[in-house]
């Protein structure tokens, strides 16, 4: 295998990350670029050859997938599909010799995201989960404030992480497809709990799941869920998460004060305030999924872990099945 200083990318599904964020990014990053696509639309196909300048031989569906094995243009597959769809990708990825990257949620079972993991392993390429805040500067700069005590140990927290959807038969009211808010907007309030905190929940105290939209939301699929985690030392995390509702921020109670972040996830404009002052590093979208893959790429070009790699997403999973658990049994769960 040759040594490269700029990695070949293939989006796999064409819909609206990957169309509206990703593509554009990759025009900036600079260890990595758009050499491929994978799409079961034609129509798209010939939209994005035209407008990226993308050979023919970088093009593929889902049945002519697995021949990425045999093209070196495409070091990286990143699987930007509805969230059922996630394993079987990144295996097929993985099996073809790529490195993988993989949209969140990771999966839509803790079983499915460790099989993701072994196959990753099993053919040593490098597996990074797309949770684009950890390489967000003020994100890091707010835990570090917590992970260094500087307002003292972390007493509470509590985070919220929704839109208003109004889409009324995407993937994401599809529970197949791996529909329900917990597990779309869900896994960024999971993530605030932990990164807030800076450490790993041990419990669901209590959840609970509702819709107001029934008749969207079916057979008792989320619009909306609640839940109080518990952490070392009885620190409580309330978190929320919703299809019906604009929420974003983040909390974090210390002894000698708040950090208060919000909006606390955006492609733009995160701003973390406390007594200490305001981070609030400044920048434009795309920059951000920029940054993330360009900090990917040079992980791998430098054989380096990946800052965000599958257990990092697995880790979230166990706790989407653990709320689930407790919302449906009304009982405390352990993590
Ligand atoms: P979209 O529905 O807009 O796009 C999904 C694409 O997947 C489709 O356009 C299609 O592409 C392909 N696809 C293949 N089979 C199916 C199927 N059965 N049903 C629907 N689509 C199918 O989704 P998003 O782009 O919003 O989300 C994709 C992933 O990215 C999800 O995991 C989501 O959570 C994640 N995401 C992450 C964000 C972040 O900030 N990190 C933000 C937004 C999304 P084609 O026509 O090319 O085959």
């Amino acid at each position: 295998r040759q040594k490269k200083d700029k990695l070949g990318v293939a989006l796999v599904g064409l819909g609206y990350y990957s169309t509206d964020l990703l593509a554009p990014a990759l025009q900036q990053t600079k260890n990595c670029y758009l050499a491929g696509i994978v799409t079961g639309t034609p129509a798209k196909a010939e939209a994005w050859k035209k407008k990226y300048n993308i050979p023919d031989k970088n093009i593929y569906n889902y049945q002519t997938f697995d021949q990425v094995a045999n093209n070196p243009d495409i070091d990286v597959i990143y699987v930007v599909l509805p969230p059922s769809m996630h394993k079987e990708y990144v295996i097929r990825a993985a099996n073809a010799g790529k490195h993988v990257w993989c949209e969140k949620p990771m999966a839509i079972s803790a079983g499915e995201c460790g099989a993701m993991i072994d196959a990753c392993k099993k053919n040593k390429r490098s597996l990074a989960i797309g949770y684009r805040l950890q390489h967000e500067p003020n994100t890091q700069e707010y835990r570090k404030l917590v992970k260094q005590n500087k307002l003292g140990k972390v007493l509470k927290a509590s985070c919220g992480a929704g839109y208003v959807e109004n889409r009324t038969d995407h993937w994401k009211q599809n529970k197949a497809l791996g529909g329900g808010v917990l597990y779309d907007m869900g896994v960024y309030a999971i993530q605030g709990s932990r990164l807030g905190t800076g450490l790993e929940p041990v419990g669901v105290m209590t959840a609970k799941t509702s819709t107001n939209r029934p008749q969207i939301y079916k057979n008792g699929l989320d619009e909306t869920t609640t839940a109080t985690l518990a952490f070392p030392g009885g620190i409580m995390v309330d978190i929320k998460t919703s299809f019906g509702e604009n929420i974003n921020y983040l909390n974090i109670n210390c002894d000698k004060g708040e950090i208060k972040v919000a909006p606390y996830q955006a492609y733009a404009g995160v701003i973390a305030d406390s007594p200490l002052g305001q981070i609030n590093h400044p920048y434009t979208v795309p920059w951000q999924q920029a940054k993330q893959m360009d900090d990917d790429a040079t992980s791998i070009i430098q054989e380096k872990p990946m800052l965000v790699p599958g257990e990092e997403g697995l880790r979230d999973i166990r706790i989407v099945e653990a709320i689930y658990k407790s919302a449906a049994t009304g009982r405390p769960v352990e993590i």
